[in-house]
């Protein structure tokens, strides 16, 4: 049983433009896949439709094993943008206590997480670093952290490297690899890197421009099996 399905999935905006087509894609629990196109296919739109960001104009996306009663839409889903969009007042442990703090988790208890979780991503002692103090890849990891903290079963993430310089972003590239297999979330990655794409996952959906769609769906992890 897939963990997202998406069917017959379209979405045309106010003004007329079909950002995507017709898309059947089925997520596994656990899986890597990256959606990879060209800038302006509708990788955004697909992943923000999952996210419920955005409603389908047709098409249907289930959510064949969550439990209705027991999750809404937020908790069982973190979405990482491509910028970290971190409050600059707060320091990085405060940013990333913030969905526990509107959960009404106990500050004690969302502190510990927090920390737990700031750690995960490498950043053990910054906790009472502000955004500004923080390089580039230092505030994605934080949004990073952000994201994961309430545990989601699924991770999307929207070019998250894309403004970092090379070297930052193949260190995050192997952080995100082993935060992945320690946590087994299923990971959603948007990106227009044939690199990252084939470097990050175990699963490939390509799509095309005007109108956005899928036009491949290729295994990778065979290709390059990793030790
Ligand atoms: P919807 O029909 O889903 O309500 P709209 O066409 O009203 O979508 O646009 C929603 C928002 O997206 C608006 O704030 C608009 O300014 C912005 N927007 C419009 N065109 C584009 C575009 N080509 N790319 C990105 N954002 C856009
Ligand atoms: P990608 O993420 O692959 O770069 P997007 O999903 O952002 O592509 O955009 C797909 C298409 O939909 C583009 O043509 C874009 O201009 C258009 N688009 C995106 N958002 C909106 C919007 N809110 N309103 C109108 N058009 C949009």
């Amino acid at each position: 049983m897939p963990l997202v399905a998406l069917r017959g999935v379209s979405k045309r905006f106010g003004n007329g433009t079909l950002a995507v087509r017709d898309v059947d894609l089925d997520l596994a629990a656990g899986e890597f896949v990256s959606l990879l196109g060209p800038s302006g296919c509708g990788k955004s739109t697909l992943l923000r439709m999952i996210a419920g960001l955005g409603a389908p104009s047709a098409g249907t996306i289930a959510w064949p094993g969550r439990d209705e009663k027991a999750t809404g839409p937020g908790r069982d889903l973190g979405f990482v943008f491509q910028d970290p969009t971190l409050m600059p007042w707060a320091n990085a442990l405060a940013n990333v206590m913030l969905p526990l703090t509107l959960q009404r988790l106990p500050r004690a208890e969302a502190e510990q997480r927090a920390a737990a979780m700031l750690a995960l991503v490498g950043l053990k002692g910054f906790e009472t670093s502000y955004p500004r103090e923080l390089s580039g890849g230092m505030k994605m990891r934080v949004s990073i952290a952000r994201a994961l903290v309430m545990r989601p079963r699924i991770l999307l993430m929207d070019e998250p490297f894309a403004a970092l310089d090379e070297i930052t972003r193949h260190r995050l590239n192997d952080d995100l690899l082993a935060l992945w297999a320690q946590e087994r979330f299923t990971a959603v990655f948007v990106t227009h890197s044939v690199f990252e794409s084939v470097y990050l996952s175990q699963r490939i959906v390509v799509m095309a421009a005007r109108p956005g769609r899928i036009i491949a769906d290729l295994p990778v992890a065979a290709a390059y099996p990793r030790d």
